[in-house]
């Protein structure tokens, strides 16, 4: 029996990066994968952005924060937000969830934000699919890909994720 975990899909290897490329880490794939039982997501494929496409980017627009392409050529925030807090609502049956570190849609912290006017970014930006899914479930375990090769937020993490699945069970 596994638990099910949510995890951004490029980290097992998919190849639904903008580069059509994929972020496969082994340790979440084949280290973390005997115990999980993973439920994969990209959310810029699930709104019909293919791969490859424009990088998309944060940007600070009056007040608001925007998905654009880097290029200009689109805007997704709409679409991107609809898709995120409707999936995020349906994932109360997974325990945890893994997230693509520094992404504008799936990053949890730090993700570069944009100026309006191109004056440049500072890292204080969240992915949307990120906060609307921390939003929707805020005491699910989450944690970002690269801070899980440190040992110890990597126990506590797989920690919270068991606790919260019995938590669950409880319910
Ligand atoms: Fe898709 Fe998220 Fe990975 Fe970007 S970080 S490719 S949106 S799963």
């Amino acid at each position: 029996y596994k638990i099910k975990v949510g995890i951004s899909a490029c980290l097992l290897g998919q190849e639904v990066r903008f580069d059509g490329g994929h972020k496969r880490s082994s340790f979440c794939d084949r280290d973390l994968g005997a115990y999980f039982d993973y439920h994969p997501v990209c959310p810029e494929m699930a709104i019909g952005l293919g791969a490859p496409r424009a990088a998309i980017r944060l940007v600070k627009r009056n007040g608001e924060v925007r998905a654009e392409a880097s290029n200009g050529s689109f805007d997704v925030t709409e679409k991107l937000i609809a898709f995120s807090e409707q999936k995020a609502r349906q994932l109360d049956f997974i325990s945890g969830y893994i997230l693509c570190a520094k992404s504008p849609s799936c990053g949890m912290e730090r993700v570069k934000l944009y100026g309006a006017n191109n004056e440049g970014s500072a890292k204080e930006g969240i992915g949307l699919f990120a906060k609307a899914l921390m939003e929707a479930n805020p005491l699910l375990p989450v944690e970002e890909d690269g801070r899980l090769n440190d040992p110890i937020l990597r126990e506590n993490f797989v920690l919270r994720v068991f606790a919260y699945h019995d938590w669950q069970q409880l319910c």
